[in-house]
């Protein structure tokens, strides 16, 4: 491990103490789990000191942490995480999915606020202890699963503002019930510009704590307004031409839209710096541009050309799609939910005040290509079918 010049230890898994709980609690269960409420027996945490490097990991029982209230987590925010899920497979056997690419968003995200750099691998070999230590606490049940959440935050006890260099690592977990538990159902965004969640050159690209609290009070105002999430707007130029679709609350993006062949584009906005790369936008374009009628990657839409585009939408896209009858489904992917469909999207025009773009409705919530996607990452994801070694 090499900071500011120095060779210093380096974060090393196979140093890990363990201290186990001495009772354990009780495991609610999954229909009355609210998602990120209820806490597994235990966490891990490794500490970062700028002339020792990284201490030895410990796992311990679940509690709080100490810290100097100077620290700069408090005051800069250089704070990091990940969103990722363990499931259990058909022979009981905990898995994950593409964790490869949390830890590279990880190691990217913690470059981006000058944190103490770590080797991502041994944080990967740390979460599948703590997965393989809380087995019991990841729900047996379809659409179910243990979250996970690897924190990195800055320490400096000190109120200089400049890059941390003391640094606490940990990672807590959680079990999930289903996310809709009467089955999808479609939720409504409202389009908004004048709050922004990112900016070219800003930090949207990375998971930063830092991203998600300016988004608050544009979400509490929308939920006023009757929408249930954010569709986050950015303003290049003037009318709906000038507003670019980034992303929906804390999920990427999609639409699906009728061609005249027959077949289908499926569009999310590209990479630009104001999106985060969600894996589970990278598995949908992957699973969508493996897809041809002869090779089906979802069987589900078998007979269906689907055409994979990453590129730039607007407001004024999305509303001539619907005017013209062709915007056949929207939907927000992310770990958490997986794929959420869109039935309602508004906007408001300049002195036209607030209107809507309905899509249609869909029997059991999700549109087919929605519906293709979510079943077949849940099914890899859980080990039922095998994809890429993706699970
Ligand atoms: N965008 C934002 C802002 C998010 O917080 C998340 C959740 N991590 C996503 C998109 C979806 O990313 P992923 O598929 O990796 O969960």
């Amino acid at each position: 491990n090499f900071f500011n010049g120095e060779v210093l230890a380096g974060l090393n898994a196979s140093k890990v103490t363990i201290t186990k709980a001495k009772s354990l609690k009780p495991i609610p269960a999954v229909e009355d789990l609210v998602f990120g409420n209820t806490m597994t027996d235990h966490m891990l945490v490794a500490t970062f000191h700028p002339e020792h490097g990284w201490s030895a990991p410990e796992v311990k029982p679940y509690g709080p942490l100490e810290l100097d209230p100077a620290s700069s987590c408090f005051q800069y925010c250089p704070n990091v995480f990940e969103g990722m899920k363990a499931y259990l497979d058909p022979q009981g056997e905990p898995r994950l999915f593409r964790p490869e690419l949390n830890m590279e968003r990880m190691r990217r995200s913690v470059e981006r606020v000058a944190l103490p750099p770590f080797d991502t691998a041994e944080l990967l070999k740390l979460i599948k202890l703590m997965v393989t230590l809380e087995k019991r606490w990841i729900p047996a049940k379809q659409g179910c699963a243990l979250y996970i959440r690897p924190t990195v935050i800055g320490t400096r006890p000190a109120l200089g503002v400049s890059a941390s260099d003391h640094a606490l690592l940990y990672i807590i977990l959680s079990p999930m019930g289903p996310y809709f538990r009467t089955g999808p159902k479609p939720i409504s965004l409202l389009g908004v510009h004048d709050a922004v969640r990112a900016w070219p050159g800003g930090t949207g690209g990375y998971k930063l704590g830092l991203n998600y609290a300016p988004g608050f009070q544009p979400q509490r105002e929308a939920a006023k307004k009757g929408y249930m999430q954010v569709l986050w707007l950015f303003k290049e130029g003037n009318g709906l031409e000038g507003l670019k679709v980034t992303e929906a609350g804390a999920m990427n993006f999609f639409v699906v839209v009728s061609r005249d062949d027959g077949g289908m584009d499926v569009i999310t906005p590209p990479l630009d710096g104001t999106i985060l790369p969600g894996l589970t936008r990278d598995s949908c374009l992957s699973l969508l541009r493996a897809h041809s009628p002869a090779s089906p990657s979802l069987p589900a839409l078998a007979s269906t050309p689907l055409h994979a585009h990453e590129r730039t939408l607007t407001l004024a896209d999305l509303v001539r799609y619907s005017n013209e009858g062709r915007l056949l489904e929207a939907f927000g992917v992310g770990t958490a939910v997986v794929v959420v469909s869109v039935g309602r999207i508004g906007y408001e025009e300049q002195g036209q005040g607030l209107r809507d773009i309905t899509l249609r409705e869909h029997e059991g919530g999700h549109g087919p290509v929605a519906k293709a996607l979510w079943e077949r990452i849940v099914e890899v994801q859980e080990g039922r079918q095998e994809w890429e070694g993706w699970s």
